[in-house]
């Protein structure tokens, strides 16, 4: 049988072990720790957590470092409560090693306290990425000295988007002696940066090892540009008890949804790179404690953030890059939960999702956007769920009971029932009563089975299915003083005008977006709807001037800009 001692560790790590009642190495220690012991092999241990990773890596890593009080190793992890984890056990291990410094940096606590810390020379340092790379920044951690760097969850932090900050901790890290990365699940990903980074390394399974998160379902709904929002409101309406993620692409979509969400009497609030530190940690922590049901974020505020818990992701437009997709749909399904990840899409998109399923060898799942009548149905048996298991153990209702009794004495329990669900329901009852189908229903079942070429030229041709204007096909062209600087992308633009002048998608021909202007290719029956909606209305303080572009005042698009 083998024991610590067995593995070769050091006698002072044996004596903590048995102190802590571990009798035998587990699987992952009993293969990992004899290989990093050497401290110069690069190591990839596929491994849950709960098979004792943490001490498979902090044996070894206490067993390697030298007393010099200097940052010789550093752990890296994906959140503070893992962070805090593991320097816990580092600290139990290390009982007999009194010379011997493990410092914690995070996120969300005061960096100055972290800069003391890192000042009295301790050998290890069990960072967040990007608390760490903040130090960096301010010189408070030098990694020059840095021997063994140890990626902990590493599947994690590249689904909250740390890619980038621990591609920049391995390349600044010049006197690395050897990488141990450890992850639950192995996405290409990882692969990727293990073959950049790493040489050779001894890699090590223990149980069963994804290469997608299996425990997501990927669902989509096909809807038109122009009823994103509506789709957006139906799915959450659909979805009563909804812990979720909302993403945008841009930070005025992120804004101006959770803006009109909360109008429409939502529970959600945005996450943007506005805010202030300050105001940024009261939406996090009122969405953490769920006194807050949705976030409505874009992707660079969203990272590194780190909910347990999250229902459902929804993504309210399509990312362009599959890696994008993976970490927002990696923010629910987490610890053994199951998650959805819902993509609201246009039929153009389509082939979209089919590179992401090819690519993250994941599966989309089609549904129907719900009716009025089903989420009307939800809604009311949610209510009667939540009706029947009220809590009535500890109000002084018995004292009312009889006054109670002779008030309804004339009235049916079931019209009790009725005229409860009327109070709570008669608004949104009459909201979706005449609720329209947004269901996108031409064509797309072909289309999702387009081949990914098809798709991708038909979504360069953008208005290839449309009349050209300059073929003289009935169109007007309209100028408008608004164009990227305003904070527009093409979707989101298109979407504005739409909203504002409440024209389908379908009367638009192309759009060319400049910095501060644009042109929009329209039929001409619906030109003037256009320029009444827009024309003269205030965006963000500032007039919007629209007209016709070949007839009126705006400025004539110069040589090769249309
Ligand atoms: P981890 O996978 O690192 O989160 O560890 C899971 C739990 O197992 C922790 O509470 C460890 O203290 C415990 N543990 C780790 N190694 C052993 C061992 N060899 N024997 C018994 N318990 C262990």
């Amino acid at each position: 049988m083998t024991t610590f001692e067995g593995l070769g560790i050091d006698e002072r790590l044996v004596r903590a072990t048995t102190d802590l009642g571990f009798e035998t190495p587990t699987a992952i220690q009993e293969q990992a720790i004899p290989i990093l012991l050497s401290g110069t092999r690069d190591f990839i241990g596929l491994a849950q957590t709960g098979t004792g990773k943490t001490a498979a890596f902090g044996l070894p890593l206490l067993h390697v470092i030298q007393p010099q009080r200097h940052p010789q190793a550093l752990v890296v992890c994906p959140t503070r409560e893992l962070c805090l984890q593991i320097v816990k056990e580092l600290d139990l291990f290390k009982k007999y090693m009194p010379g011997v410094g493990v410092v914690a940096v995070y996120g969300g606590a005061s960096i100055g306290l972290q800069i003391r810390d890192l000042k009295k020379g301790p050998q290890i340092v069990v960072a967040t990425p990007g608390r760490l790379i903040d130090l960096i920044e301010r010189k408070a951690i030098d990694l020059e000295q840095i021997e063994y760097v140890v990626l902990d969850e590493a599947d994690e932090m590249l689904n909250m988007g740390f890619q980038d900050d621990i591609e920049f901790i391995l390349k600044n890290t010049p006197k690395r002696e050897s990488t141990w990365l450890f992850s639950a699940t192995m996405p290409p990903e990882i692969r990727k940066v293990s073959r950049k980074y790493m040489k050779e390394p001894a890699e090590v399974t223990v149980g069963k090892v994804n290469t997608a998160n299996k425990s997501i379902d990927h669902q989509f709904y096909v809807t038109s540009a122009h009823n994103r929002y509506e789709t957006l409101k139906r799915i959450i309406d659909f979805n009563p008890g909804i812990y979720g993620i909302i993403f945008t692409r841009t930070k005025i979509d992120a804004q101006e949804i959770s803006e009109r969400l909360t109008r429409e009497g939502y529970d959600i609030d945005a996450l943007h790179g506005d805010l202030t530190q300050g105001q940024r940690d009261k939406v996090m922590g009122q969405f953490r404690d769920k006194s807050l049901q949705l976030l409505i974020a874009t992707d660079v505020a969203a990272r590194g953030i780190d909910v347990q818990g999250i229902t459902h992701v929804i993504n309210y437009e399509l990312p362009d890059d599959v890696e994008v997709y993976t970490h927002r749909s990696g923010r629910t399904g987490r610890a053994g939960n199951q998650g959805i990840c819902i993509s609201i899409v246009h039929s153009k998109e389509l082939y979209k999702l089919k590179q992401i399923e090819r690519i993250n060898n994941s599966k989309f799942h089609k549904l129907d956007i719900p009716s009025g009548k089903d989420v009307c149905r939800k809604q009311f048996f949610h209510f009667m769920d939540k009706l029947l298991s009220a809590d009535i153990s500890h109000g002084d209702y018995e004292t009312y009971v009889p006054m109670l009794a002779e008030k309804f004495a004339e009235v049916s329990k079931e019209d009790v029932l009725k005229r409860v669900a009327a109070m709570e329901f008669d608004r949104f009852l009459k909201y979706y009563e005449h609720a329209e189908d947004l269901n996108f229903r031409e064509k797309n079942r072909r289309e999702f089975n387009d081949s990914p070429d098809q798709g991708r030229k038909r979504d360069a041709g953008r208005g290839d299915n449309r009349k050209d204007y300059r073929k003289g096909g009935g169109y007007s062209r309209l100028f408008v003083n608004l164009g990227t600087k305003d904070g527009f992308y093409k979707a989101s633009f298109l979407q504005f005008i739409l909203d504002m002048s409440d024209l389908k998608k379908e009367v638009l021909g192309k759009i060319d977006m400049k910095d501060m202007n644009s042109w929009i290719e329209i039929e001409k029956g619906a030109a003037q709807q256009m320029i009444r909606s827009l024309d003269g209305k205030n965006y963000k303080g500032r007039r919007i001037r629209m007209n016709d572009a070949d007839t009126g005042g705006g400025r004539k698009p110069r040589k090769g800009e249309a």
